[in-house]
C-alpha cells in the first residue's frame, strides 16, 4: 500500500475526465436523437406527399374515359387530347387510342411494346399501369385500358414534386431524397454527397399501384454536426462545479484537521505537563531527601554546642520541617503525576487506519516539506489493543519527530517509511526516516527527559511516549542501526503493541 499525497487531483481529474465524458456523450446523443427524429418526420412527409401526387395521377387516368371528346378525326393512330387544366402541369401528354388504331408511329418500340402490355395488364386489373419508366429523365408513361378505347398519359415526375408543401429547404438540406425503380434512379433532391458519420436511411414503395417507385432518403451526420459548443460548456461547468467541491471538501478537511490538531496539541500538552513534573519530582526528590538528612545531622552536631542554641534549634527545626514538607510535596507531586495505567482502556484498534489517520493530519506538514511517504502494511494485520488518543499521541510526535530531522536534509532525500508486521504476540510499527539519524552517543539519552538537541525543543516528546506505550502494555525503542560505511542514514523507532487476540490464540 502506497500513501501519496499526489492521488487526490488524479481522482478529482478523473473524476472530471468521467463526468465531462459522459455529459458531452449524452449531449450528442441527444442530438443525435433530435436530428434522427426530424429525419425520419420528413421522409414520411416526403413519402406522404409524393403518394398523393401518384394517387391523383391515377385519379386523372380513371377519369379520362368518362371525359372522352367526340371522336372528331378517323384514323388508325393514337391521337393527342387537349391539355389538361393548369392543375397537374406534370401530365405533359395525353393520348387516346381507338379499338382500330396503333400508338402514334415516332414513338420508339420500347415505349410501344410497354403501352400495349401495360393495356394488357390494366385490362386484367382495371386501374392503370406503368408503361415505361425514364426516371434519369424524369418521365414515366402509364396506359389504362377503357371500354372501347385505351389511353396513355406521360408524366414529367420533377414537376410533380410539391416544393410548395416541401418539409425541408431543398437547396440546402443535406437530406438526399432520390426515386428508384428496377436499377434506375431520379435525384429528386441532392442533398449533401455520402460522407462518414452517422447514417440515417428511409426507403417506401409509393402508395400506387401505377407507379411503384421506391421513396429512398438517406442523410450522414458528421462529427462537425455534433453540439460541440453546449459540450465545452458543460466541461468546463462540470470543471468549475467539481473545483467548488473540492475546495469545499479541502476546506471541511482542513477545519476538521485543525480541530484534530488542537486536540492532539492540547492532549500532548497536559502530558508533557505530567511529564515535567515527573522530571522535576526526579530531580527535586535527591537534594530534598539530602537536605533533610544534612540538617538532622547539624541539629544534632548543634546540640552539643552552646552558642545560641535555641535559635539553632529553632532554625533547624524549622529548616527541618520546611524540608519535611517540601518532601511531602514533591512526594505528592509524584504520586499524581506517576505514569498513568492505559492498559484498563485499551481498545482493539486497526493499526494501519491510525497510521493513516496521523498522516492524513500531518498532511500539510509532509506537502508543505516535500516528503514522500510510504506505508507497508499487510492487509490481514491483526487489530492491536491500545488507547486511541495515546497512540495518537505517539505516532504524531515520532512522525513529527521524523519530519523535523529530515529538514537537515535535501527535500529530494526526503522520505519516510511507515511499515507494520506481527513480531510474535505483539505488532510492529517502524517509523522510519532518511534524517541525519541519532549519533552514537545520543542514542541512550533519548527517552531521558529534558533530553533535546533542538532549539526551542523541550525533550519530553519521547520520553512522553515511551511512557505511554508502557502504560498499553508495549514498547517504544530507538531501533540498533548497524554500523559501517555502506549504512543508510536515518532513525528508525519501534513501537510494539499488543495484539488484540494474541497470534498464537488467533
Ligand atoms: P524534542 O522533539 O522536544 O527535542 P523529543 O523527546 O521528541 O524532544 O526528542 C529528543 C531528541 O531526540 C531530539 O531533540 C532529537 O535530537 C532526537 N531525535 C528524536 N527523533 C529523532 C529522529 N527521527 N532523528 C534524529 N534524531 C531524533
Amino acid at each position: 500500500m502506497t500513501f501519496s499525497n499526489w492521488n487526490r487531483p488524479l481522482v478529482w481529474l478523473s473524476a472530471w475526465v468521467v463526468v465531462a465524458v459522459a455529459g458531452a456523450a449524452w449531449l450528442g446523443h441527444a442530438r443525435l436523437r433530435v436530428l434522427e427524429d426530424a429525419f425520419v418526420t420528413d421522409a414520411r412527409i416526403v413519402h406522404r406527399l409524393l403518394s398523393q401526387r401518384a394517387v391523383q395521377h391515377d385519379a386523372v387516368m380513371a377519369m379520362l374515359p368518362l371525359l372522352q371528346p367526340p371522336v372528331d378525326r378517323p384514323g388508325n393512330v393514337a391521337l393527342p387530347l387537349p391539355r389538361l387544366p393548369a392543375a397537374y402541369p406534370q401530365i405533359t401528354q395525353v393520348f387516346r387510342r381507338l379499338p382500330d388504331s396503333t400508338w402514334p408511329a415516332n414513338w420508339p418500340d420500347a415505349l410501344c411494346a410497354g403501352a400495349q402490355e401495360a393495356v394488357t395488364r390494366s385490362g386484367q386489373s382495371g386501374h392503370a399501369e406503368l408503361a415505361l419508366a425514364d426516371l434519369p429523365a424524369g418521365k414515366a408513361w402509364l396506359a389504362l385500358a377503357g371500354q372501347e378505347v385505351d389511353f396513355a398519359l406521360l408524366l414529367d415526375l420533377r414537376a410533380a414534386i410539391p416544393w410548395e408543401e416541401w418539409p425541408m429547404d431543398a437547396a440546402t438540406s443535406a437530406v438526399r431524397v432520390r426515386l428508384e425503380y428496377q436499377g434506375q434512379a431520379m435525384v429528386v433532391q441532392a442533398g449533401r454527397p455520402p460522407s462518414d458519420g452517422w447514417r440515417y436511411a428511409f426507403r417506401k414503395t409509393l402508395a400506387s399501384q401505377s407507379q411503384p417507385f421506391d421513396v429512398v432518403l438517406a442523410r450522414e451526420v458528421g462529427w462537425g454536426e455534433l453540439p460541440w459548443g453546449r459540450m465545452l460548456t458543460w466541461a468546463v461547468v462540470s470543471a468549475a462545479v467539481l473545483a467548488a467541491l473540492r475546495a469545499l471538501l479541502r476546506q471541511r478537511a482542513a477545519v476538521r484537521r485543525a480541530e484534530e490538531l488542537l486536540r492532539v496539541g492540547q492532549v500532548a500538552r497536559l502530558n508533557q505537563l505530567g511529564e515535567l513534573a515527573a522530571g522535576m519530582a526526579h530531580e527535586l526528590n535527591q537534594p530534598l531527601t539530602a537536605l533533610l538528612a544534612n540538617t538532622q545531622a547539624a541539629q544534632r552536631l548543634l546540640k552539643d554546642e552552646e552558642p545560641d542554641l535555641d535559635t539553632a534549634r529553632h532554625a533547624m527545626g524549622q529548616a527541618v520541617e520546611q524540608a519535611r514538607r517540601a518532601s511531602a510535596v514533591v512526594g505528592r507531586l509524584r504520586r499524581v503525576v506517576e505514569r498513568p495505567d492505559l492498559s484498563g482502556q485499551a481498545q482493539p484498534l486497526a493499526l494501519a487506519a491510525a497510521v493513516h489517520e496521523a498522516l492524513h493530519l500531518l498532511e500539510p506538514e509532509l506537502r508543505r516539506r516535500s516528503i514522500a511517504v510510504q506505508v507497508d502494511a499487510p492487509a490481514d494485520l491483526p487489530a492491536v489493543l491500545a488507547e486511541p488518543v495515546a497512540l495518537q499521541q505517539i505516532l504524531h510526535n515520532l512522525v513529527m519527530n521524523a519530519l523535523q530531522a529530515m529538514e537537515q536534509v535535501e527535500a529530494s532525500q526526503r522520505r519516510l517509511h511507515i511499515r507494520l508486521r506481527v513480531q510474535g504476540a505483539q505488532a510492529l510499527l517502524g517509523v522510519c526516516d532518511s534524517g541525519p539519524g541519532v549519533p552514537a552517543e545520543a542514542r541512550t539519552r533519548l527517552f531521558t527527559p529534558f533530553y533535546t538537541t533542538r532549539a526551542g525543543g523541550l525533550g519530553l516528546g519521547l520520553s512522553l511516549c515511551e511512557s505511554l506505550a508502557q502504560a498499553m502494555g508495549g514498547e517504544l525503542t530507538l531501533a540498533p542501526s548497524p554500523e559501517g560505511p555502506g549504512n543508510r542514514p536515518g532513525a528508525e523507532f519501534h513501537l510494539l503493541l499488543p495484539l488484540a487476540v494474541p497470534a498464537s490464540l488467533a
